[in-house]
């Protein structure tokens, strides 16, 4: 059992991205932490949502060989072709995606050290240095996993690492607090400012997260406030309204727009997710161009992604 007063010796991450350009300046290696307090309709990332390893079965993959079957001692195999995994049996050993040679099962979620984390983000140390990149904590949020940020971060600030946290600002200011001294650039989602609204499409209302943003506008480095823009959602005139003058209020005129698309909609089969698909026409960064003239028109201005 874990000592909660004793920092996490590992993390859950499911993803390592190299040679990422929108996670922050130069180039980054961006973690994906697994776990998240907020569960959006939106997420691009629904395989992060859940804090335990888990598996994902890619149904376009498979071969229909069922070496998985043999190879799984918790009978959680399930022979039709949409499901391959019983979750509720399932002890995400990974022994099936070992044997499974076509991709179609793979475990997410792998624990990393901090000696092992360290070791792998340094392999990218030139690029970093080069192009005044970086490493990016994402997840999923961090934050969850903030006792094991306690001794990670440390470790990489030695070797000078420049470290950007991106987050859904849904943390307790105390887990947040210790880490400030070694974050360079923190990237904080304003998913909607109305808190029933907030509370219908991701889990959890706002307050928190907005005083969370307050806090650290005074007290960080460099935050920079950022929205996933979701049609129909919070793109409406009263939600841009209601962001730009909060924004302005806290000192702020500048805000990066994240256009939404569905690549998550595909990933919700491949996992237990109790997330069902929206349905919605992905966008880009000219179908976001309105809500950056509604900024503008607030003294806003929107850096929407491509
Ligand atoms: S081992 Fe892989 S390819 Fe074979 S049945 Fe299982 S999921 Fe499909
Ligand atoms: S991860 Fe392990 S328990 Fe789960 S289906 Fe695969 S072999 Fe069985």
């Amino acid at each position: 059992m874990k000592d909660p007063n004793q920092p996490d010796k590992d993390a859950l991450i499911f993803n390592i991205q190299r040679f990422c350009l929108h996670d922050g300046p130069g180039i980054r290696t961006t973690l994906f932490f697994k776990g998240c307090p907020l569960h959006c309709a939106w997420c691009q990332n629904p395989e992060s949502i859940d804090p335990k390893p888990e598996m994902a079965f890619i149904a376009e993959r498979c071969r229909g060989c069922f070496q998985c079957a043999d190879a799984c001692e918790a009978d959680a195999i399930i022979r039709s072709e949409e499901k391959r995994i019983d979750h509720s049996r399932c002890t995400a050993c990974g022994r099936c995606a070992e044997v499974c040679p076509s991709g179609g099962l793979t475990l997410v979620g792998r624990r990393w050290t901090v000696d092992t984390l360290v070791a792998e983000v340094l392999k990218d140390r030139d690029f970093f240095v080069d192009s005044g990149g970086g490493i990016t904590l994402s997840g999923g949020e961090p934050m969850l996993q903030g006792r094991f940020l306690e001794v990670f971060l440390p470790a990489v600030k030695e070797h000078g690492i420049h470290v950007n946290l991106e987050t859904c600002g849904c943390y307790q200011w105390e887990q947040i607090e210790p880490l400030l001294p070694f974050l360079d650039l923190i990237y904080f989602d304003l998913k909607h400012m109305d808190p029933t609204t907030h509370r219908h499409h991701t889990g959890v209302d706002n307050g928190r997260i907005l005083d969370n943003f307050a806090r650290l506008t005074r007290g960080a480095g460099t935050l920079v406030p950022r929205m996933p823009i979701v049609p129909g959602i919070n793109d409406t005139e009263a939600n841009v309204a209601d962001t730009a003058r909060f924004l302005l209020h806290h000192g702020h005129d500048t805000i990066h727009g994240l256009p939404y698309h569905g690549l998550g909609a595909d990933k919700l089969r491949w996992i237990n997710s109790p997330l069902r698909p929206l349905n919605l026409t992905s966008m880009d960064a000219e179908a976001c161009r309105p809500v950056g003239r509604m900024f503008a028109k607030r003294g806003i201005n929107a850096v929407i992604y491509d």
